[in-house]
C-alpha cells in the first residue's frame, strides 16, 4: 500500500482557540463597524485573514532567539542574517526593516520620484501606497489570465512582455526606476511567475536599461511552484532555483512575516553598493542602524534560521499542499474559487458566489461577513475596498476580481481545521440565495482605506 503524505513535523506548543456562538458574533461585527480588522482575535475562531507574522516558529528558530546578539552595531545576529541572505540570493547588500512596507519605504525613498511610472505584476497594497504617496503611478503589466478564474495557467503571476513594453516605450528612461516582479503575486491570487518569465523580463529591461527588483514576501513558495510545474526544474533544489531567479534582479524588499517563518521583520538586499549607500541613510532616520533596521537581534536570529527552513522542499511541501486541501475541497463542493490554487490562500469569486450583491455593495466584504457569522472564521476581502480610489478622480476602483481570501498561516492549523472552514463556506453556499443585501461605507481615511473603512448594512 502506498503510504499517505504526513507533515514532517510534529507539535510542541499547542494554544487554545474558543468558539463562540452566531448571536455573539453577530454583536461583534456590530460593534466592529463590519470591519473585520476590528474584531478582537478572540472573537475570532479560525483566523485566516492572513499568513504575515502569523506563523509558528521550528525550535531552532526558538533556539535562535535565545542566542541573539543584541549589540546596537555589528552584531552576531545581522552577521548570521547577512549569509543566509546572500546565500540563498546572491546579494551582499542587506538593510534590515522593521516589516516588508518599511523596506518599500527606504528604498523607494532612493529610487521613486514624482511622476514616475513603476511597471510590474499586480503590485502589494503597500506597495502600491508607497509609490501613489510619491506621486508616482504603479502600471499593471499581469498576463491577461490571471484574471479569468478558471484559466489553468500554471504562472498566472507572470508579467506580459508586450504590456511591459509598451510602458518602456511610452516613456522616458528617467522616468523609470525599475521594474517589480512580485513573488508570488499576492494581488492575483498568490500565483507564481516562471523563471523563464523572469528571465525574459530581465533581458527586456536591459535593453532599455531599466533595473529589476524583486517584491520577494512569498519567494520561496514561487520556487515550489517552479520546481513542480516548469519544465527542466525538477530536478533542481529550491536554494538552486531561489539562487537562478534572483540572479535576474537588481534587489530585492522582503516581508520576512512570509517565507522567513517569523512573526515580525523585512529587509532590503541589493547587489549595488551606491543604491545600498543612498538607502542606508534613510534606514537610519526610518529604521534604526543599518545592521539592525527595527529588529531585535533575536529576531533576525530566527529569521536566519527561518529563511533557511522555508528554502526546503520537505516545508514548502507540507504548506502548499495544505493550501491545496482546502482549496480541493471548495471545488469538489462547487464553490467559485480562483484556480489553480495559490500558494499561501484559497480565494473565493465573490461576484459567482453571491449574484445577488451589486458592485457597489462589496460582494466579496459581504462574503467575508456571512462567513464569520456563520463559524467564526476570519477571510479578508480582495475587491473593490482593497483596490480604493483613484488618487486623481476618487472613484471607486472596481477591480476586474471580487475575492474573499482565506489566508492559511504556516504550520499553524490542522487539516481538521480545513476540512471545519469547507463545511463553513458550503454553509453560507447554500443559503447565498437568501443574502440580498450588502454594506455601504460609512467613513473612509484618505488611503489605504480597507484597514480601517466602517461600513453598515447598505
Ligand atoms: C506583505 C507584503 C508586503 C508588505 O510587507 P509587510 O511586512 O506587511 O509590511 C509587500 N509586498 C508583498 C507581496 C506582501 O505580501
Amino acid at each position: 500500500m502506498k503510504l499517505p503524505y504526513a507533515e514532517p513535523f510534529r507539535i510542541k506548543m499547542v494554544e487554545e482557540i474558543y468558539q463562540s456562538t452566531q448571536e455573539q458574533r453577530e454583536e461583534w461585527l456590530k460593534n466592529a463597524n463590519y470591519n473585520l480588522f476590528n474584531l478582537r482575535s478572540s472573537h475570532v475562531f479560525i483566523d485566516l485573514l492572513t499568513d504575515s507574522g502569523t506563523g509558528a516558529m521550528s525550535d531552532k528558530q526558538w533556539g535562535a532567539l535565545m542566542i541573539g546578539d543584541e549589540s546596537y552595531a555589528g552584531s552576531r545576529s545581522f552577521d548570521a542574517l547577512q549569509q543566509t541572505v546572500e546565500n540563498i540570493t546572491g546579494f551582499p547588500y542587506l538593510l534590515p526593516t522593521h516589516q516588508g512596507r518599511a523596506a518599500e519605504n527606504v528604498l523607494f525613498s532612493v529610487l521613486v520620484k514624482e511622476g514616475d511610472v513603476v511597471p510590474g505584476n499586480s503590485h502589494f497594497d503597500t506597495t502600491k501606497g508607497h509609490i501613489e504617496f510619491r506621486k508616482a503611478h504603479a502600471i499593471d503589466c499581469t498576463i491577461d489570465e490571471a484574471f479569468d478564474i478558471n484559466d489553468l495557467h500554471p504562472f498566472k503571476g507572470n508579467l506580459d512582455l508586450e504590456k511591459l513594453e509598451a510602458v518602456y516605450r511610452s516613456h522616458p528612461k528617467e522616468q523609470i526606476p525599475f521594474c517589480l516582479i512580485t513573488i508570488t503575486c499576492n494581488s492575483s491570487g498568490g500565483q507564481p511567475v516562471s523563471l523563464e518569465n523572469i528571465k525574459a523580463v530581465k533581458e527586456l529591461s536591459d535593453q532599455y536599461g531599466i533595473p529589476v527588483l524583486f517584491d520577494s514576501a512569498r519567494f520561496a513558495e514561487n520556487a515550489y511552484f517552479i520546481k513542480k510545474r516548469e519544465k527542466g526544474q525538477q530536478h533542481k533544489t529550491i536554494k538552486e532555483i531561489c539562487k537562478e531567479l534572483f540572479s535576474y534582479g537588481d534587489g530585492m524588499t522582503m516581508s520576512s512575516k512570509k517565507d522567513g517563518l517569523v512573526n515580525i521583520g523585512g529587509f532590503i538586499a541589493l547587489k549595488n553598493r551606491e543604491i545600498f549607500e543612498q538607502a542606508s541613510n534613510f534606514t537610519i532616520i526610518y529604521e534604526g542602524f543599518i545592521t539592525y533596521g527595527g529588529m531585535a537581534g533575536r529576531d533576525m536570529s530566527a529569521l536566519a534560521a527561518g529563511l533557511d527552513e522555508a528554502t526546503e522542499f520537505p516545508y514548502l511541501e507540507s504548506r502548499i499542499s495544505q493550501v491545496e486541501y482546502l482549496g480541493n475541497k471548495l471545488m469538489e463542493a462547487g464553490i467559485p474559487v480562483q484556480k489553480p490554487i495559490g500558494g499561501h490562500a484559497v480565494f473565493i469569486d465573490a461576484l459567482n458566489f453571491l449574484p445577488n450583491i451589486k458592485r457597489e455593495e462589496f460582494p466579496a466584504q459581504t462574503l467575508a461577513i456571512e462567513l464569520y457569522k456563520e463559524a467564526g472564521i476570519r477571510g479578508v476581502e480582495i475587491g473593490t475596498l482593497l483596490a480604493d480610489r483613484d488618487p486623481e478622480t476618487r472613484e471607486n476602483r472596481y477591480p476586474k476580481l471580487e475575492l474573499l481570501r482565506l489566508a492559511i498561516p504556516r504550520r499553524t492549523y490542522t487539516n481538521n481545521h480545513m476540512d471545519y472552514v469547507a463545511a463553513a463556506v458550503k454553509n453560507v453556499f447554500e443559503r447565498r440565495n437568501d443574502i440580498t443585501k450588502g454594506y455601504k461605507i460609512k467613513r473612509e481615511p484618505a488611503i489605504l482605506r480597507h484597514f480601517t473603512v466602517q461600513l453598515d448594512r447598505a
